[in-house]
This record gives structure tokens, sequence and C-alpha cells, in this order.
């Protein structure tokens, strides 16, 4: 389920995320990303969250979400990724 290569894979999406995010990511790339995360539960949740935080922010007053809740977020996703032994 989990080997370093498929969390290689997740960081190189993560990379991308927030051109996926803002629609700009080209569309050859928008095909691997969703294959990928068909396939993967931890960027699926990665997305829902990120989007949950955006339903979030649009709900209440911002029409974006922050850049520092935005690359916050990748950070920490970042740091659970991270392989530790
Ligand atoms: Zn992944």
């Amino acid at each position: 389920m989990h080997d370093h290569k498929e969390c290689k894979e997740c960081m190189q999406f993560l990379a991308l995320l927030s051109d996926y995010q803002d629609g700009e990511l080209d569309l050859a790339l928008v095909g691997k990303f969703e294959v990928h995360m068909g396939d993967c539960e931890r960027c699926q949740a990665v997305v829902k969250t990120l989007r949950q935080t955006i339903v979030y922010y649009r709900t209440t007053r911002c029409t974006a979400v922050p850049r520092d809740v935005h690359s916050g977020l990748i950070t920490a996703l970042r740091a659970c990724m991270d392989p530790e032994d």
C-alpha cells in the first residue's frame, strides 16, 4: 500500500496542488493527478481537506483561501508524509 515510490509521487502532486486547485494546471497533468488520486487515499484526503477549507472561507467572508492557510496545510501534510523509519 505505502512505499517510498508512492510517497514520492504524492509529493510531486502536492507541489502541483495549488495550480490544480486554481485550475491553472496543464490538462495532461490534471489527468495524471486524477488517476493518481483515484488510487491514493492520502491525496484524496488532501484535496478534500483543501476543498473544505476553501468552502469554509467562502461561506464566511473571504473569497479566497489565504496563502498562509494553504501553505500551512501543505507543510503539515508534508511533515505527515515524511518517512520516519
Ligand atoms: Zn498520493
